[in-house]
């Protein structure tokens, strides 16, 4: 086993290199990631960010057209036969004629070591609308019901693809309430969201992504820094070393390209002061929010799905 399987096993997920393009459209454009067992990984990102591709090509639905996809050191179909994964879909739907009880034992009689299906009823908090058909439920009820589903295989991984989308803040709160029962257990959560105080809540780890790229990846402080940050590029006449760049103050990252730098700060008046001092010849400066921007502007406002950025 070389070095990159040895990583792979040990991960919860990993993608490497995948890509997915739909046309003209690069839904998902070269993304690495590592998780780790226990991780609470939230994947954030506007509509349109490649956050349901990346889901889905972790949970074997598309086929990434390039790089691969292990999940605990296994195919996602292996994963997914073996009872590992658990998933909540955007838009998965369930069967009308079916009453709550009966949907998420059916789903447990496809699973080879379900939980109980009262625990899972229990644990999405849908016990009481237990005997009720799918039709008859509001749509943050059906979420709950979804959930459950996701539960029932009893899981090491679950995946949540915009779980609290059609509830209410109270919901929203009882859902994310038993979301912690089950990463107290020590299993690992990926949840895609485009709500920040979503991602800061409940994951420990965000990784945000804008148009099919991994914009940024850390803990939940480390992320808002860099929402909050400015990006300064300028050219600097004769290059200077990337020593120097990398010393500026409140400088979170840098690229430089013979003379042109392009840098990201979490205090742009604080940098810009200093980058005037050690390089006068400084010329053509131009400040701007940070690449995340765009992202988080989307982040706070209600666009629909399908709207694209
Ligand atoms: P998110 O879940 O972050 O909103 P998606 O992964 O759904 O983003 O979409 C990423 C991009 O890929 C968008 O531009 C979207 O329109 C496009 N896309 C996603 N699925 C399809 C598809 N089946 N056919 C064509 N384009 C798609
Ligand atoms: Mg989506």
């Amino acid at each position: 086993m070389d070095n990159t399987q040895e990583i792979a096993a040990g991960a919860a997920i990993r993608l490497g290199g995948i890509a997915k393009r739909y046309g003209d459209v690069r839904a998902v454009g070269h993304v690495d990631l590592t998780i780790a067992p226990g991780e609470v990984v939230a994947l954030l990102g506007p509509n349109g960010a490649g956050k349901s591709t990346t889901v889905d090509m972790i949970l074997g639905l598309t086929t990434p057209d390039e790089g691969t996809v292990s999940v605990f050191g296994r195919t996602p179909a292996d994963a997914v036969r073996a009872g590992m994964i658990g998933a909540m879909l955007q838009g998965g739907t369930l069967l009308d004629d079916l009453t709550v009880r009966e949907t998420v034992g059916l789903v447990a009689k496809l699973h080879r070591r379900p939980m109980p299906v009262r625990d899972a009823l229990r644990r999405a908090g849908v016990e009481d609308i237990a005997d009720r058909r799918a039709n008859k439920l509001s749509g943050g009820q059906k979420q709950r019901v979804r959930f459950a589903v996701a539960l029932v295989s009893d899981p090491d991984l679950l995946v949540l693809d915009e779980p609290t989308a059609a509830m209410d803040v109270g919901s929203r709160r009882e859902f994310w309430k038993s979301m912690y029962s089950f990463t107290d257990t020590g299993r690992t959560v990926l949840f895609a969201t485009h709500y920040l105080e979503e991602a800061e809540e409940f994951a420990d780890r965000v990784v945000l992504m804008r148009a099919g790229e991994i914009a940024a990846d850390g803990s939940v402080a480390e992320v808002r820094a860099l929402a909050g940050g400015r990006t300064i590029r300028a050219v600097l006449p004769g290059g200077v070393s990337e020593h120097l760049v990398s010393t500026l103050p409140a400088v979170t990252s840098f690229e430089l390209r013979g003379e042109r730098v392009a840098l990201s700060s979490s205090d742009s008046d604080t940098t810009l002061r200093a980058l005037l001092a050690a390089v006068p010849a400084v010329r053509d400066i131009e400040i701007g929010a940070v690449g995340l921007e765009g992202a988080f502007l989307s982040l706070t406002s209600d666009e629909t799905e399908g709207a694209v950025r």
